[in-house]
Parts: C-alpha cells; structure tokens; sequence
C-alpha cells in the first residue's frame, strides 16, 4: 500500500504553519509594545532628566547673576554717593580722608576690590589704595571709553585687562560731569575676582560642572574651575552660544553642544546681567555648564541595564519559543506518523471487515445494530440506513430464538464470549450462521456492547446433517440402525422408567429368510425386507420407534403401551404381513411370516439391554412354538433376562 499523504494531514500541516506564523507576530508583537514601552520609558527619563538639569543650571545661573547685579547695584550707588560727594564740595577734599574712606568702603563691599576718583587727565586722584595715587591711568581702556561718552547715568562695565593684582580686572565707571555736561574725571570700582570665582564655585554641585563669567564684548573673565587658555578667550564669534544668547534677547538661554575645544558635549546656560535699573553698557553674561555625559551618566546606566535586560528578555523568549515549537513539531510529527499508521491499520481493518465474506456487526447492549459489514447488509438484504434500531434477533426464526438468547446472556458474563448456531430469514432464505460474539466492555468493565462475526454454515450443516442422517439411517429400508434405535430408545426407556410410564419392546425377525434368499435370490430377499418395513408405517404410531437391528430383525419401541396392548400392536403386525406379499418381476409372488417376541418395562428391567433380551427370548419362544406368531416375555422370562 503507497504511503500518501492524507488530505487530513496537509490541513493539519497548513494548520500548524499558520499557528507557528501567529505565534511568531504574537511574540514580535509583544517584544514590539515591550520595546516601545521601555524606550518611551527611556525617552521620558532622558528629558526628564535633561529637563531637570537644564532647570538646575539656569537656577544656579541665576543666583550668581543675582549675586552680581546686586554687588553691581551697590557699587553703582556707591559711585552715585562719591559723585554727589564731589559736586557738594566742588573738587576741594582731603586726599588722604577721603582714601581712608574709600578703602573702608571697599573693604566693607566683598565684590569690590578697589575704588577711586580720576581727573580728567586720567590721574588718580583719591583711591582705596592710595600707593596708586597720582599715578596716570587715562591709557586705561575703560578711561578712554568713559571720557568718549561721557553721560550722567551711564554705568560704563569695562572690558576685562590684565591688571598687576588680579589676572583678568573689570572695572565700572562714572563720569563726573562739569556744568556744561563736559567730562571732567571718572568714579570707578573694580570688581574682585575672587569674591565672583568663589560665588561661581560656591553653587557647584557636580564635580564635572563649570562656570563662568563673560563681559559683553565675548571675553571670558572668570572661569571656575580654572583652565589653561580659557580666561581672555574671546566668544564673541559668529554662531557661538554666546552669539547666538546676545542676539536672542532673552535673559537666559540653554544650549547643547562642543565648547572649548573639547570633545565632550556639554549642557550650557547663559544668563546675562543688565540689569535695567543700572544703564550699563556692556552686560556680563554668566555660564554654568556640564558635560552632558556626566549628567545622563546614571540615565545611561539605566538605559543599559534596560536594554540588557530587554535583549535579555527577547533571546529568552525568541528561543523559547523557537524550542517550544522545534518540541511540537517533533511531537506533531510523532503523532502524524502514529496517525498515518493509525490510519493505515484502521484502514486495513477496515479492508478486511468490507470485504470479508462473514457478517461483522457491532450491536449496542440492547441488541441494537450500531454498524453492519456490506457482507451483513447484502445477505439481508437491508441499506445501512436502515439497520438503525433494528434489533439482532428480527431476522433469526423463532425457533432458534431461545439460542440467541442465550448466545446474548452468555456474552454478558465472563469471560464475555460466546458461540452458537442461528437459523435466520435472508434474501437467500434461511441460512444457518455460526455466530462469534465477543462484549465490549467499558471502564468499569461493564457490557456496553457486541462484536458478533458470522459465517454461512449452511452448506457444512446440511451437509454434516446428511452424513448423520446417514449413519442414523438403514439404507436398505430407510429405518433407524442398530446404534441409531439403540440411542433413542435409550432416552424413550430412561424418560418411561423416571416417570414410571408404560413402554413396551417388540423383537421381529422374518421366519425362514434364508430360505427366501436362496430360493429367490438375494435382491428378492431385500424387497421383502423392504416390503417388510413398510408394513410398520402402515400399523405403527408416529412417536413408535423401529429399527433395523440386524439382518431380517427388527425391533419397535412403543411409548405409553402395556404388555397388553403391546401384544395386541404385534398381532396387528402379524396379521399386517400375512397380507403383505412380494410380487417379483417374473411373478413370482414371495408369501412370507415373521415371529414377534413381546416385552414391556417392568420393575425387573432395568436396562434397554435386559428388556431387549426379554423380548429376544420371547421371540425365540415363537420360534419355537412353530413361528409366524408373537410370544410374551413372562415373569420368568423377564428374571432370567435380569440375571444374564
Ligand atoms: P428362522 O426362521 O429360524 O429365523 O430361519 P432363518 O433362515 O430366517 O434364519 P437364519 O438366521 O438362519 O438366516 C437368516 C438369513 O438372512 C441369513 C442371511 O443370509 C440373510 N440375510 C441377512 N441379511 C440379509 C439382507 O440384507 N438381505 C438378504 N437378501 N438376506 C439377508
Ligand atoms: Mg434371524
Ligand atoms: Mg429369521
């Protein structure tokens, strides 16, 4: 048989293909959602974080900015307090009262480092560090830019010089004005740098993180921590941060991005101070940065350890489910092969129970037909539609019912097998069928129904029943042999003597048959024998039983018949034969006798064997007494019989 494919399979096959293909999207899908949530996660905690460190740069950008305008503020009024000082007295004052005053003041002041009154030539003319007094400082930038606009508000903030005390200097002036609004001198302070460097250092809360100070002209000033090459560096460039926060406007800006020549990108916040109660020229700008992988350092820590954890999850899951399936596609192949051979076996089964000549029927526990091979359907003559509710014994003849019955009751008991022999109606008439039943039980080991297999028997029965009916039977004269009589009278004699009814025995034998087949031949002497039991037909009851016992002897059992009686039978027959007469082709007419011998049951017979032998010594009395008669076994008779 050719291993094919069965379509069932390839259902089945595109079946699991489209569950691995939906196992796979689910996964993907899944690993999709867990990836989008996590770099969501990922990109909040990113601005969240970037967000807060751009609102703590700015804050600590403000407080130093706040720090400056209010030193700034001070200084100013100060400078306002010495102008109004010098207009009250008209240029008449004491050098040396009014330096003491004024290093006081700046002493008192911790964001001014120096302060002092110039002439219009540039001499220092009183100042809190009166070494410096007299000394001539109109090359000084901030002179120089003073005197060129001299207005009566104007706060003028130096560019940043290198001074002989303090590395990068920035001084703030005011000019002192005559009558016409001519430049007459300066009032200055100069800004401490170390006070600025530690209130920049003062707000630093990482160690990564850097400030720093910027006049409006772009020049870096002060810078903590201190790096080479950084203070005097120029940022008024185009599309520097600084650039870009000047012309921006605004008071604060935040920037990302590469300063200082270096490679780290930094997070920056610029924040000018101008304020506008002050008419400053120039702004300072304070800058507070960090490097930016220092601030998402923790972030990043986390974003590895979730993006560890998720490539984790999706090689655990991705090879999990590919084992998971590699698992079920052996075991779905295990089972196809168990189903394909499954399959073939049932479909062998199946082969074999169609195209069996038995009858196979699986019937339910009340004998209902539940299923019927073709060769059941045929020999009954019924479409399996119709078999349903049909019960098992519809078809088998009443007679034999009692046997199916039976068959039935013996299967219901262990070992829940049975045979038997059913005569049943078919289309082929009736038929004996040798029925094989086997229960089907369930899991409480209760009948819950039949497996019957049947075979046509009816040839072998008819057949058997010939070859017994042969052995049973005399050819010659058609009546029962010696061994046949034998057997029933056996049971007719056991059933008389157990119900103490009457039987009785007759012995015949033809008188002088020797002398028939030898005057007449042999064939003459088998019509007489023939001849002969006809004669009992015609004289005896059907329940009367007769046998050819040996050559021309014969006996008859009469059920329910006396001794009397008995006599009476054997002298009809005897009467009977005198009639009776043989007529040979040459008309030859054979006349002929017998002698009869009369025995009955009695309390002394307690055989077959010893009532025959009564009535063969009978018989042998009629013998004796001239034949052609019957003779009664007496009392004596029967005795001595008892005692062979
Ligand atoms: P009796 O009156 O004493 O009974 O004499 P008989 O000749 O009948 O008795 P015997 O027993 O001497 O002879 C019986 C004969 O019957 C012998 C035998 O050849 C013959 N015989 C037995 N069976 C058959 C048979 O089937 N056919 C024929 N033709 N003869 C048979
Ligand atoms: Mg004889
Ligand atoms: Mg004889």
């Amino acid at each position: 048989m050719a291993l094919n494919i069965h379509p069932e399979a390839h259902i089945a096959f595109k079946r699991a293909k489209k569950q691995i293909l939906f196992q796979w999207l689910t996964l993907a899908l899944a690993l999709a959602v867990l990836g989008i949530a996590l770099g969501t996660n990922l990109y909040l905690d990113y601005n969240r974080t970037a967000i807060g460190e751009q609102d703590r740069l700015t804050t600590q950008a403000r407080i130093v900015a706040q720090n400056m305008e209010l030193q700034l503020t001070t200084a100013n009024r100060v400078l306002e307090d010495l102008l109004n000082d010098l207009s009250i007295r008209q240029g008449s004052y004491d050098t040396q009262a009014e330096a003491q005053a004024l290093q006081a003041i700046s002493n008192a002041m911790q964001g001014i480092h120096s302060m002092g009154v110039m002439s219009r030539e540039g001499l220092l003319l009183t100042s809190s560090r009166p070494e410096n007094i007299g000394s001539n400082f109109s090359h000084r930038d901030y002179f120089q830019a003073t005197k060129r606009q001299p207005t009566s508000r104007a706060l003028h903030v130096s560019a940043p010089y290198q001074d002989s005390f303090i590395p990068y200097a920035i001084t703030i002036t005011r000019a002192i004005l005559g009558p016409g609004g001519e430049f007459q001198g300066l009032v200055y302070a100069t800004l401490d740098s170390n006070y600025f460097q530690s209130l920049m250092a003062s707000v630093r809360y990482a160690p990564d993180m850097w400030d720093a100070a910027i006049h409006g002209d772009g020049l870096i000033f002060l810078s903590v921590p201190e790096r080479d090459g950084l203070i005097g560096a120029n940022l008024a460039q185009t599309r520097s941060f600084f650039t870009i926060h000047k012309n921006g406007g605004k008071s604060t800006s935040i920037f990302t991005g590469k300063v200082f020549n270096d490679d780290a990108t930094q997070i920056i916040a610029l924040h000018t101070v101008q304020p506008a109660s002050l008419s400053m020229d120039k702004p300072l700008t304070v800058a507070m940065g960090r490097t930016q992988a220092a601030v998402f350092s923790v972030w990043k820590t986390a974003a590895l350890a979730y993006s560890g954890l998720y490539v984790f999850i999706a090689l655990v899951t991705l090879l999990g489910l590919y084992a998971y399936q590699r698992r079920q596609r052996e075991f779905d192949q295990k089972e196809a092969l168990a189903n394909t051979a499954l399959r073939l076996s049932e479909e062998n089964h199946r082969l074999i129970v169609e195209n069996t000549v038995d009858l196979v029927v699986k019937l339910k526990v009340d004998g209902s037909h539940t299923y019927a091979n073709p060769a059941f359907l045929k020999l009954y003559g019924v479409r399996e539609e119709e078999l349903e509710g049909k019960q098992y014994w519809n078809a088998v003849l009443p007679e034999d019912r009692h046997l199916a019955d039976d068959y039935f009751e013996q299967m219901r008991q262990p070992p829940y097998n049975a045979t038997c022999n059913l005569r049943s109606n078919t289309v082929e008439g009736i038929r004996y069928l040798h029925w094989a039943g086997q229960a089907l039980l369930d899991d409480n080991d209760k009948v819950n129904g039949f497996i019957c297999i049947g075979r046509d028997v009816t040839q072998q029965i008819q057949h058997l029943n010939k070859l017994e009916e042969q052995a049973q039977k005399d050819q010659l004269t058609g009546l029962a042999n010696r061994r046949h009589f034998m057997h029933m009278a056996g049971i007719e004699f056991a059933r008389s003597q157990r119900y103490k009814h009457s039987l009785s025995l007759l012995a015949l034998d033809i008188d002088h048959f020797k002398t028939i087949n030898d005057t007449y031949g042999h064939q003459a002497g088998d019509l007489v024998l023939q001849k002969f039991s006809d004669v009992f037909h015609d004289v005896l009851r059907e329940v009367d039983i007769i046998g050819r016992i040996g050559g021309e002897e014969f006996a008859v059992l009469l059920p329910e018949t006396d001794l009397e009686s008995a006599s009476k039978v054997a002298q009809r027959l005897l009467n009977a034969i005198a009639e009776n007469h043989v007529t040979l082709s040459n008309s030859a007419v054979i006349n002929y006798t017998a002698s009869v011998g009369v025995a009955a049951l009695s309390e002394q017979s307690d055989s077959l064997s010893v009532l025959l032998n009564c009535a063969d010594t009978a018989l042998y009395q009629a013998k004796n007494l001239g034949r052609n008669r019957a003779e009664v076994a007496d009392a004596q008779v029967a005795e001595a019989a008892t005692a062979d």
